[in-house]
C-alpha cells in the first residue's frame, strides 16, 4: 500500500544512510512536535518539520527561520519525513541523498492556527524558535516554493544587526603609549579593510563598511557556514598570504541580536575569541594586553608596518586607536 512516506523511502537506501527508514505505514499522532535541523548539505540550510497526521511535514529554509518580521525567507516544501526523524542527527554519507552533517538546531511543540494546502499559521514554543509564523505558497499549485514570515515583532532582547557603522580608524602616532598596561596591541596587517556580516550561514563582506565585495573572495564564504547558526558583524581585514586571502577578524560589533559596540575592547575581544575563528581562510589575529614593545618587535621581525594600540576599556570607535610604526629592521 502506498503511503505518505513513499517519496521519502524512494530517495534513501536504509543500508547506506543512518537516517531512519521505517517500512511500516505512519500511525496517526497528536501532532504538536516541531524540529529545526541544521543541515550542512551541498548548500547549508535549515529543515523545518511539523508533525501532522503521523508524519513530519517538511520545508528546507536556506537562510533559517527569520527573527525579523520585515524579512521573509524562502522555504522549499520537501517530502514528508517519518516521525523518527524528529530526533535524528548525524552524518549522511557522501553520495547519498542530502549528504552532509545534520544537527538539531531546536525542538519543541507548536500550536496550529490554520492549516491549508497553501497556507499554514503556527505558534512555535521552542528554546530558540518561538512565536507566531505563517508559511505560504508563492508559486503555482504544483510548485514547492513557499515563504516563511514571522507575524510577531522581533523576539524580546533581539536587536537588528546595525547598518551604516563606520570602521574605526587609527591615528598615526610616533611612540608606544606610556601607560602600556591600559592598551592591547595588535599587529598592523595591511590589506582590504572589511566588515563581515554573517547571518543565516551567509556572508556579506563590505569594503570599508559600505561597498559589497563578497564575490571577490569566494573562499571566505565558508566562514559564514562554519559559524552557523551564530550571527555576527565582524570588523577585520582581508590579508593576502601568497595570494591566498585570509580574513583577519579583529573586532566584533554585534553578536546574536546584541550590539557590542558600547562594550569595552576587552569584553568584545573575549566574545570574539569565543567564536573560535580558525579556518584556512579566516582567523582572529593575536593581541597583546600590555607588552607594546614586544608586539612592535614582533611586527618588525615579520616585516609588518607596525602595531595598532587600542585602549582595553574603550568602546568601539572611541577614537583611541593609534598606529605606531615598527621601525627599521635590525640586523
Ligand atoms: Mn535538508
Amino acid at each position: 500500500m502506498p503511503d505518505r512516506l513513499d517519496a521519502y523511502r524512494r530517495k534513501r537506501d536504509a543500508k547506506r544512510t543512518p537516517e531512519p527508514v521505517p517500512s511500516g505505514s505512519p500511525a496517526p499522532s497528536r501532532g504538536d512536535t516541531f524540529v529545526v535541523q541544521q543541515h550542512h548539505a551541498r548548500s547549508l540550510h535549515w529543515d523545518l518539520r511539523l508533525e501532522r497526521d503521523g508524519v513530519l511535514v517538511s520545508w528546507a529554509v536556506p537562510r533559517g527561520i527569520p527573527r525579523d518580521p520585515d524579512r521573509n525567507h524562502l522555504a522549499v516544501h520537501t517530502e514528508d519525513h517519518p516521525m523518527e526523524y524528529a530526533t535524528f542527527h548525524g552524518e549522511i554519507p557522501a553520495g547519498e541523498y542530502g549528504a552532509g552533517r545534520m544537527t538539531i538546531y531546536d525542538r519543541g511543540t507548536y500550536a496550529t492556527e490554520k492549516w491549508r494546502d497553501d497556507e499554514v499559521i503556527v505558534v512555535f514554543d521552542g528554546a530558540k524558535v518561538s512565536g507566531r509564523y505563517v508559511l505560504f505558497r508563492t508559486g503555482g499549485k504544483r510548485g514547492n516554493d513557499w515563504m516563511i514570515h514571522r507575524m510577531d515583532p522581533l523576539p524580546a532582547g533581539w536587536t537588528r544587526m546595525p547598518e551604516g557603522l563606520s570602521p574605526a580608524e587609527a591615528t598615526p602616532a610616533k611612540r608606544l603609549p606610556a601607560d602600556d598596561g591600559a592598551y592591547a596591541f595588535e599587529l598592523h596587517w595591511p590589506g582590504q579593510r572589511a566588515f563581515a556580516a554573517v547571518s543565516g550561514g551567509r556572508l556579506d563582506l563590505r569594503a570599508d563598511g559600505t561597498r559589497e565585495i563578497t564575490s571577490e573572495y569566494p573562499a571566505l564564504r565558508a566562514m559564514a557556514e562554519s559559524l552557523a547558526p551564530t550571527e555576527c558583524l565582524l570588523d577585520g581585514v582581508v590579508v593576502a598570504f601568497h595570494r591566498v586571502p585570509v580574513y583577519m577578524a579583529f573586532d566584533l560589533l554585534w553578536h546574536n541580536g546584541e550590539s557590542t559596540v558600547d562594550e569595552p575592547y576587552a569584553a568584545r575581544r573575549e566574545r570574539l575569541l569565543a567564536l573560535e575563528l580558525a579556518g584556512t581562510h579566516w582567523q582572529t589575529p593575536p593581541h597583546f594586553a600590555g607588552g607594546g614593545a614586544f608586539a612592535r618587535d614582533t611586527a618588525r621581525e615579520q616585516g609588518l608596518p607596525g602595531v595598532i594600540a587600542k585602549r582595553l576599556d574603550a568602546p568601539y570607535g572611541a577614537g583611541d586607536w593609534r598606529a605606531i610604526p615598527a621601525g627599521p629592521r635590525r640586523r
